[in-house]
């Protein structure tokens, strides 16, 4: 489910209009639905429900600690990339023991407060890392519980720059020298403890092959670990994608079917039905760490028409969100539905929709048919809840937008928007 759709003719989320935000809290502005976020948790562990699992969010995708806190009440585990992330999930009050820690690069502060807090395993990506992990719990008298990211080789056939699965990313270590590590770890280091194995092929996939590629290939390795170092876990990574085009919950406006959809869209069940057959019989827990699924469609950006431009060649309107605020388009060619607050049913118009920033990639469209929404307006970038608020910036000295949480009826800032006092705090 995801609850933004047009009800007598205003766009909402869950019972709240979108206009009555904007014009209460200002633009831009993210807004994301409570109850949408649970349901896709739920939804995910229900997949699984008949094998041993655990679904571990992936905090990079939306660190806001009301989505955390939502997360760890109804259950979550959290994938957490940086000691940062960490702090967020303890201060949202989820469980360290329902942590794993992923990246290429732990620094030696990040890894001793991972060990003080206890979390559930480090998930290291190469091998000077598990020796440094082994040198570090060394130093403080503990034993580290670690699994190592295999690089299985899969081509995920996503977007280059959310791509991780194959020989030639920086993620992971081949998948050919994970035995005799995980052999070296049992003889020499005695400060770490060989808890699992991870892996994680890319993000954004819209099928199950890819999936059910490097499941196969890994499951015999995933197997002889458990014989012969008696790993407890498997975490086959997040990387569900999910629906960028005609993303609305329903009604779809016409206009819509105009445009280019998504290969039909992955689902949920479809995932489960392919992946849980194959991970019946491992006797390992399998850990999921999805990011995008459980938050991309829960959240939309709200931003409002400044200006129209009409040059020689075409037709501009000007909005008061930038590339500082939803980078997506910029950095991965992401696209985002542009839906008006008021339903819309006039002419289209071809335009590019576009930022203030001073940058020629500071665009959420170009070129697309569109309703012919003026100066004043207010639109919804949608699918704008994974990736977005997390990446966005100061550049340009722009404040970082509000956020607010919709419950049903109730909203409720979970974020406030940051003044120009806020910017410059720290610096002299
Ligand atoms: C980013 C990331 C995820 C989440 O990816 P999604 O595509 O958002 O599901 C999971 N695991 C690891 C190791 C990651 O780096």
């Amino acid at each position: 489910m995801h609850a933004f759709s047009y009800i007598n003719g205003q766009l909402q989320c869950e019972n709240v209009a979108l206009q009555n935000l904007a014009d209460e809290h200002g633009t831009p502005l993210y807004v994301y639905s409570a109850n949408t976020i649970v349901d896709h948790f739920q939804r995910l562990d229900q997949a699984l429900a008949s094998i041993d699992h655990e679904v571990a969010f992936a905090v990079k995708a939306n660190s806001n600690l009301s989505v955390l806190r939502l997360l760890a009440q109804a259950g979550a585990g959290f994938d957490i990339v940086s000691g940062g992330e960490l702090f967020r999930v303890i201060k949202a009050g989820g469980d360290p023991a329902h942590c794993t820690f992923a990246g290429v690069g732990k620094t030696r502060e990040e890894i001793i407060y991972a060990l003080q807090n206890n979390i559930y395993c480090f998930n290291v990506e190469s091998e000077a890392e598990l020796a440094y992990l082994n040198e570090v719990a060394a130093e403080l008298g503990v034993i580290a519980p670690a699994a190592v990211r295999v690089n299985p080789n899969v081509d995920a056939k996503t977007h280059k720059y959310i791509s991780t699965g194959k020989s030639e990313n920086k993620f992971g270590i081949d998948f050919d020298a994970i035995g005799a590590l995980y052999d070296k770890a049992a003889s020499e280091w005695k400060n770490v403890r060989m808890r699992g194995l991870q892996m994680h092929i890319g993000s954004q996939l819209t099928s199950v092959k890819p999936f059910v590629e490097a499941v196969t290939k890994v499951k015999p390795l995933a197997l002889s670990l458990k014989e012969k170092h008696q790993i407890e876990f498997w975490s086959i990574g997040g990387g569900i994608g999910i629906v960028y085009h005609d993303s609305l919950a329903s009604g779809n406006p016409a206009w819509w079917s105009a445009q280019e959809v998504d290969a039909k869209p992955l689902s949920i069940e479809e995932y489960g039905a392919a992946v849980v057959p194959l991970l019946a019989d491992v006797g390992l827990k399998i850990l999921l760490e999805p990011g995008r699924y459980i938050v991309g469609n829960a959240g939309v950006l709200l931003t409002r028409c400044l200006y129209e431009k009409k040059g020689s060649a075409k037709t501009f309107k000007i909005v008061d969100a930038g590339m500082n605020d939803l980078i997506r388009p910029a950095l991965y060619e992401g696209h985002h539905e542009i839906a008006p607050l008021k339903e819309y049913s006039g002419a289209l118009v071809t335009a590019d929709v576009v930022g203030p920033i001073c940058e020629s990639g500071d665009f959420f469209c170009q070129n697309r048919e569109m309703p012919d929404f003026q100066p004043g307006d207010v639109i919804a970038l949608l699918s704008a809840g994974a990736y977005g608020f997390v990446m966005a910036s100061n550049y340009n000295t722009r404040p970082l937008p509000a956020e607010i949480l919709v419950d049903g009826s109730r909203s409720k800032v979970v974020r406030k928007r940051q003044t120009l006092e806020d910017v410059i705090a720290g610096e002299s």
